[in-house]
């Protein structure tokens, strides 16, 4: 629960898709890590999803889903806030007026707009662009210090330092810079071997999805290319699947032997990954399914998160009003 002392945590996922294994090993690991010992704030960041999807069941159905993957992954109500960026608005007044003190080439240079710019090219909203300003918003209302992400996400931190520099140094200092906070596997590339696990790419790993779609996404991912025959040796630190087992046991190095030596072939390692993967997020599938059979549980959650953030917003937003005069 929020208190003064503890160091303050903050970060958000977009109700874009379903929870996968890129949002677990580069963020949720830390979500969960932090919220001992930390006062943990985590958001359904569903204003951001609006800038790549006009669906607004889908938006709804996936913040329901979210939420309920992150709970069932060991997030716990009694110890972090969870809560729907919408449910508290006080973020896009801040969005607002922070861009007062952003020039349009800051926000205009960073990769992520670049890249929707090309993956959406007939939906360039304007809320693409302004997307780091309502970021820093999500982050700076809460004044929050740690900022667990993954590494796609280092650019936008660093946006969010200068934003709140730019801010401070006009109107007095009051927020602070926040610090990326990244896992041991910042860059978890996807099914294709190549790119950032993404749902919008859709070379995902789900963690909730049915074991035979986990089975055939985890099948069809791309190992090392150079190994064309099952007699090749294989190369462990370039192949995704060698990657992965990494996290999903202690005997990883074991793994790679029997790939260097083509002792084990790429579909006897991808299946033992299946394996190893499904048995690893069992108890989080398990307890997702009983979440789901409480009715209204998650959305009360969700309400209460909102309700407890409610007067650290609005005392925020009043200070930062009196500053910029307005009121
Ligand atoms: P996506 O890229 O699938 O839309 P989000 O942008 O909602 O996911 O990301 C939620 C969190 O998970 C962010 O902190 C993001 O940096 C992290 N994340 C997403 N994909 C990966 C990945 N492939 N590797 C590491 N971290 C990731």
């Amino acid at each position: 629960m929020t208190t003064e002392t503890l160091p303050r945590v903050f970060s958000g996922v977009q109700p874009s898709g379903l929870p996968h294994v890129g949002n677990y090993l580069g963020a949720f690991r830390n979500y969960i890590a932090m919220q001992d010992g930390h006062d943990a704030i985590y958001c359904i960041v569903d204003y951001h999803a609006l800038t790549s999807t006009h669906d607004s069941e889908l938006i709804r159905r996936n913040t329901h889903e979210m939420a309920l993957g992150l709970l069932a992954l060991g997030l716990d109500p009694e110890k972090a806030v969870l809560f729907r960026q919408s449910d508290r608005p006080e973020h896009a007044e801040l969005a607002y007026l922070l861009s007062t003190v952003v020039p349009v080439s800051w926000v205009e240079r960073t990769p992520s707009f670049k890249e929707k710019k090309r993956t959406q090219p007939d939906d360039v909203n304007h809320a693409l662009l302004t997307y780091p300003v309502l970021q820093t918003a999500d982050i700076a209302i809460y004044h929050a210090r740690y900022v667990p992400v993954g590494k796609d996400q280092a650019a936008h931190l660093e946006l969010a330092r200068e934003i709140v520099r730019a801010w401070n140094a006009r109107y007095g200092d009051y927020f602070v810079e926040p610090e990326a906070v990244f896992t041991d596997s910042p860059v978890v590339r996807g099914t294709d071997g190549v790119q950032k696990m993404s749902k919008s790419l859709g070379n995902v790993v789900e963690i909730f999805g049915d074991e035979a779609v986990i089975r055939k996404q985890i099948m069809s991912m791309v190992t090392d290319t150079q190994r064309v025959l099952r007699t090749d040796p294989g190369r462990p630190e370039v192949c995704n699947v060698c990657q992965l087992h990494r996290f999903f046991g202690d005997d990883y190095e074991l793994i790679w032997d029997g790939e260097r030596t083509a002792r084990t072939g790429c579909v006897d390692t991808k299946r033992l990954l299946a394996d190893r993967m499904l048995t690893f997020f069992a108890e989080a599938r398990e307890r997702r399914r009983e979440l789901e059979a409480k009715p209204g549980y998650v959305e009360e959650v969700l309400r209460a998160g909102a309700e407890t953030l409610a007067p650290m917003a609005a005392e925020t937003l009043r200070v930062v009003r009196d500053r910029m005069g307005l009121g």
